[in-house]
């Protein structure tokens, strides 16, 4: 669910003291002097507080010390920034993607960064509705992204261009499986499950293979498939059962 009012991170009220402190961003980890914030304890820089999507996605992916691909996904959701349906989530896919790998194999911060960046210029190319007018969902083509970056992939390359079209293939196929019409949410999450199997497969790459909690978004979706999509709120052991039972049917 996206907090709309109050704290951004947990949607509790904001409370503002006399006394300034020093206090860290909870999306970028700058530290200033502030008398905000939530009873949490959670405060927001005003440039998080105030850029687009893809400026706190840039500088969230860019900060978190988190391994976890799914869990970053799910705090950006939660901003309002990031709607419900939108293009920010063709950048989200790799920018998460990207930061897990960088926090797993402790590489270079800044050299990582430039990465992100790189997706971001990338993935903007990928415009809203790709998945129905062009026959490829962008979170899917984000992943593709991701693994292009992690290889240094170009059109001239061997296994890195192969990697980069198979790990969008297997996002693709994952989210054209469920049906559906679009959901943002749905197919981030399948593209990310997708990708850090791929990863682990591929390249020996230990991302945490992860399903998200019970889907909080559907209010906010008006076309959400309920019980079709296999991230409602049914729990995770019945969807896992739901997509197995899927899988195995395709077997002799
Ligand atoms: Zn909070
Ligand atoms: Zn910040």
């Amino acid at each position: 669910m996206n907090y709309l009012t109050g704290c951004l991170v947990c949607g509790a009220e904001l409370s503002y003291s006399r006394r300034y402190t020093s206090r860290t961003c909870y999306y970028c980890g700058v530290t200033q002097e502030t008398n905000a914030s939530c009873s949490e304890g959670h405060y927001v820089c005003d440039s998080c507080h105030n850029g687009t999507a893809n400026d706190l996605i840039e500088r969230y992916c860019g900060n978190t010390g988190s391994t976890s691909p799914l869990s970053m996904a799910l705090t950006l959701m939660k901003n309002p920034a990031v709607k419900m349906h939108g293009p920010e989530h063709h950048f989200l896919v790799p920018a998460v993607l990207l930061a897990a790998c960088r926090n797993l194999n402790g590489t270079d911060k800044s050299g990582v960064a430039e990465k992100i960046r790189q997706a971001r210029i990338r993935a903007e190319e990928v415009k809203g509705g790709f998945c129905g007018f062009q026959g490829a969902c962008g979170a899917a083509i984000g992943a593709g992204i991701f693994m292009s970056l992690m290889t240094g992939a170009t059109p001239l390359s061997d296994r890195e261009r192969v990697l980069s079209n198979l790990i969008t293939a297997d996002c693709l196929r994952a989210i054209a499986d469920n049906g559906g019409a679009r959901c943002c949410k749905r197919a981030s999450f399948r593209a990310i499950l997708t990708a850090t199997e791929f990863v682990r497969r591929e390249l020996g790459i230990d991302l945490p293979v992860e399903w998200p909690p019970a889907c909080a978004f559907t209010e906010l979706n008006r076309e959400c498939l309920l019980e079709r999509c296999a991230f409602y709120d049914i729990g995770q052991e019945v969807t896992q059962n739901v997509l197995l039972q899927g899988e195995t049917k395709e077997c002799p």
